[in-house]
Parts: structure tokens; sequence; C-alpha cells
């Protein structure tokens, strides 16, 4: 048994060996397919169908921080009582990045970059994914994000400055675009240290510098290709859209950043920090998830635990996050 185990995982981190030669560009995101997965690290991937779309959730990894950022508004004492009851430390929240890849009509379409290493250590792996999945970052064909917060374009740019995703179009929604990259935005609305909005602000321009000149900036509510839409949502950021996956009568959700940690966004009602305008963030919130309530729409969550696949129910006072079983 321990032979067959030894020999799968020589088999695997060949496999990721060889994919890095054979599409060796010198390009970061290759580099990183390239390098060898930790013995005691999982798969980071997930497929699912969406009618005829294929749909894969790939985690870039993982970021975090204190969990009154991501529940600004809770009474601090129910803070610590809701964590508890969660099985959740009282001073550090985990937040999930689960990207997904679409697959249709011909394209690979990546729904969010990423945060790469924009927000900590422990993002970036997206590559990885890929390469787990016998692709690299050239074979994405369109990138699409739901807004620019560095943990959602973060990956856009390779270490030496180039586009991480050579071949792939990149879609941003205007009105972000207008506010964080050509603006000077004035981010004190923001619950967290100056340095931290500062390398914040820096990081979300950089990120975005080597795809800003080929960028198709997009309207809320536009259809990006056919089976993928956008729904306004902003108040979170000026900007900000959820993604509606449809195909032949099945349809996935994906809520962006209407909420951070079920726990605390979704059990709980309580508003994250870094939403810019509190009350349309607040109403952008109850609009969509009422429509996957009622409509029973599967939902995906950027920030929930991985893979983020689950289905948003109506209580008597707000809504309740319920997981999806596993499916092979
Ligand atoms: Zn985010």
């Amino acid at each position: 048994m321990t032979t067959i185990t030894m020999n799968r995982r020589k088999i695997v981190l060949s496999a990721v060996g060889a994919t890095g030669l054979v599409l060796g560009s010198g390009r970061a995101g290759d580099v990183q397919a390239q390098a060898p997965r930790t013995p005691e690290s999982n798969l980071g991937h997930y497929r699912f169908r969406v009618g005829e779309i294929g749909a894969t959730v790939l985690s870039d990894g993982i970021i975090g921080g204190p969990p009154r950022v991501y529940a600004s508004d809770a009474p601090e004492q129910e803070l610590q009582e809701v964590l508890k009851r969660a099985f959740l430390p009282a001073d550090h929240m985990t937040l999930n990045l689960n990207t997904l890849l679409i697959e249709t009509g011909g394209r690979r379409i990546l729904l969010e970059a990423g945060a790469g290493q924009t927000m900590g250590p422990n993002g970036g792996r997206i590559f990885a994914r890929l390469a787990e999945i016998g692709l690299s970052a050239g074979d994405i064909d369109v990138v699409v994000v739901s807004h620019t917060h560095p943990d959602h374009v973060g990956n856009l740019r390779t270490a030496d400055g180039g586009p991480a995703f050579p071949r792939a179009t990149v879609f941003a929604p205007k009105a972000d675009w207008d506010f964080f990259v050509l603006g000077e935005p004035d981010l004190s609305y923001m619950p967290v240290p100056e340095e931290f909005r500062r390398r914040f602000g820096a990081a979300i321009k950089r990120s975005v510098e080597p795809v800003a000149k080929g960028v198709e900036l997009y309207e809320a509510g536009a259809e990006i290709v056919p089976g993928l839409t956008t729904i306004a949502a902003s108040g979170h950021t000026p900007g900000m859209v959820s993604f509606l996956v449809h195909s032949r009568g099945d349809q996935l959700l994906l809520t962006a950043d209407l909420a951070y940690h079920p726990v605390v966004n979704i059990d709980q009602p309580w508003r994250p920090g870094p939403d810019r305008d509190k009350d349309a963030a607040l109403s952008a919130r109850r609009r969509i998830f009422d429509r996957a309530a009622a409509e029973r729409i599967p939902v995906l969550g950027f920030h929930y635990p991985f893979p983020g696949l689950g289905h948003l129910l109506r209580t008597d006072t707000g809504y309740a996050w319920v997981p999806a079983g596993w499916q092979f």
C-alpha cells in the first residue's frame, strides 16, 4: 500500500514537472506550476457541471485577518460567541480564494484571477492548481474579474512584470477601473491600518498594469460570453458584479464578495468592513441572496470554505448557508 502511494506521488510530481517543461516559457506562472507540491498538501480543485458547461473550482489558496474586519457591526461579545459556536478562532478568520474555471464554446474562462502574493504568502496557488488538471496559464483564453480588489486581480502580473495569463483577454468592471486604477481613491472607509490601505491601493494598480492596454471594460449586466452573465452588485466596490453561469436550464450564481464568510455574513447579518457603500452593499446582498434562495440556484462563494459551493436558505430572520455535499 505504501509503495502504491509513493509511486502515485512520483507520477503526480513528474506530471507536474513535464507540464512545466513542455510549456516552459520563462514566465512566473510556469515556474510556479513546476514547484513541487509539498507531501502534506491536498489537491485544490473540484469539478462539476452547469448544464453543458464544464466547471472547476481552482483554489488560489487562502487569505485572512481579524474577524472584526469582516463583521464590522457585530457586537463584540456576540461575535466571539458565534465564532466559538462555529469552532473558529477568536482572533483570525480564514478566507478561501475559490476561482472558477469554466469551459464553454471552445474557450477556457477563469472567473477571478486570485490574489497572488498581494495579500499574504498563502495566495498564488492557482498555477499549481492548473497544473493539477493538466493546464497552464497559457491555456486560459479569458479572465473575468468581479471587481478589482487585490485578491481578485493579484495573479494577473508575473514576478517579472508580464501578463501571467499570456493569451487571455481580461474583462474588468468599468466603474472599478475608473475608481481604483485610473483614480486615486480615498480608502479611509476600510477599517484597516493606513499602511495596509496604501499597499492595498498600490497592489491593484501594479497587478493590472500588464493587462491595462488590452483590458475589456464591461458594464454590470453585460453578457461576457454566451452562458456567462454579470449582475449588478455594487456597494462593496463601485463596480462589483455577481456572475450567473447558465446552460440548458442549469444555473450557478457566484456571489463574489457580497459575503466574506458564511458564519458572519450569511448566518449572521453582519456587514463586511471593506464595503465602500455599506447601504448599497446591503441592498445588493439582499436582492441577490433573495433571488438565489427563491429560485434555489446553486451558489459559489469566492471566499467561503473550499470548494465554496452550496445554497442560500431564506430563514425567518435572514439567511442560512447550506454547503453542498461532496461529489465524485
Ligand atoms: Zn475578495
